[in-house]
């Protein structure tokens, strides 16, 4: 591979990169016969969060539900109460250390969501964060709106307190957000005990209208018809997917809407019941795997460790399960022209694994094999 001004500019058999005029004179890095694999592209992660939620991983495996711990102001709300009272240096200095950590697994693009503020301030404080990060550091970073994660406590005790907090969603963060150039993408939550499909429509159809393109959290805990609305509305991706059926399956293959699936949720929290990836594949829709990387039901940031469930669990095959980490991921953040892909023209994000064949990376399990990792033709990770 030949790279100038951090773009491919010739790649393949070493005798045909060899031949290009410049091969000369271009400094050699010799990966000493390991694998190369275009850079991860993480296309759903809550990167900005200030804790951990350790104390309800222990309490969901002496048996409470992810939705009883929710009900009792835990979970994500949990997760907002901490977010509102950090300050934008302690979550920046958490979110920096992240992002190394993302490179030393081989990822050079995460997409970010916002969804732990919940109001007009903190929603702003993720958001001009991720813009602050995406500036000072190499991985790149595509920012999502997620203002609808969940209705947050002030608004619980009023009566139609999710409606009234979509209306502060759709009539003061979403202007506010298009202004400052915050989001590229709009999310919404829409399960039980999160957002209705009426009011999923009504915050990703004005975002819409506003520029921003839509993706959704659907059918992790309930069937909602949320998929079919993510279709219907020409979403980038459609999220989780546990709950689908048949008919949703089909929808998906007829669509552009990426299936992304996160099967490190279903892991961390001990579910049995994954999505059904082989059925996607066979009807001909485009999956994507993520992390989902957040604090209370994902918490990796190892894009290896999700080829292996993949493999393992959704019976991808590595050469599906690494389609889906790399060009169909870029695809979703609409990057597949640029990222995703090992081509002449596109931009030189890859990693370089210490393996001899690719079935190596998934193989190996909760081990990291990632031995240097370059984003823009620049070395942004280096084992030892
Ligand atoms: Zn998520």
């Amino acid at each position: 591979m030949l790279v100038r001004d951090g773009k491919i500019v010739s790649i393949g058999p070493i005798s045909r990169v060899e031949e290009h005029s410049e091969a000369n004179k271009a400094e050699k890095i010799d990966v000493g016969g390991r694998v190369v694999l275009p850079g991860f592209v993480d296309s759903h992660t809550h990167l900005i969060h200030a804790a951990t939620r350790a104390e309800e991983y222990e309490l969901k495996i002496r048996g409470a539900s992810y939705e009883e711990i929710a009900r009792k102001g835990g979970g994500i709300l949990n997760s907002v109460r901490k977010l509102r009272a950090a300050t934008t240096t302690e979550l920046k200095y958490r979110a920096l250390t992240t992002l190394k950590e993302f490179a030393g697994y081989g990822t050079t693009t995460v997409e970010a969501k916002s969804g732990y503020g919940l109001d007009v301030a903190s929603e702003l404080k993720i958001l001009f964060l991720q813009r602050d990060l995406a500036a000072e550091q190499p991985i790149e970073i595509v920012s999502t709106f997620l203002g609808a994660h969940v209705t947050p406590a002030e608004y619980r005790s009023r009566s139609n307190g999710a409606a009234r907090y979509v209306d502060l969603v759709v009539d003061h963060m979403l202007p506010e957000i298009v202004n400052e150039h915050l989001a590229e993408f709009c999310d919404v939550f829409c399960d039980r005990g999160a957002f209705t499909r009426g009011q999923a429509r009504r915050v990703l159809s004005e975002a819409k209208l506003h520029g921003l393109t839509p993706r959704l959290h659907a059918e992790q805990l309930t069937r909602t018809g949320a998929t079919r609305l993510a279709v219907e509305l020409g979403a980038a991706s459609c999220d989780h997917l546990e709950q689908i059926n048949r008919a949703d399956i089909l929808a998906l293959a007829k669509s552009r809407t990426v299936a992304t699936l996160l099967p490190g949720c279903d892991f961390h929290l001990g579910w049995k019941h994954y999505a059904p990836a082989r059925k996607l594949i066979e009807a001909g829709a485009i999956v994507a795997l993520a992390t989902d990387y957040n604090p209370g039901t994902s918490p990796t940031v190892s894009m290896p460790m999700i080829l292996s469930l993949a493999c393992t669990q959704l019976r991808m095959t590595p050469a599906e399960a690494i389609a889906a980490a790399t060009i169909n991921a870029a695809y979703a953040l609409n990057r597949a022209a640029r990222l995703g892909s090992l081509e002449t023209g596109k931009q030189a994000d890859f990693a370089v694994f210490e393996v001899e064949d690719y079935r190596e990376i998934p193989y190996y399990f909760g081990m990291n094999l990632c031995w240097m990792t370059v984003k823009d033709g620049e070395i942004i990770y280096m084992k030892d």
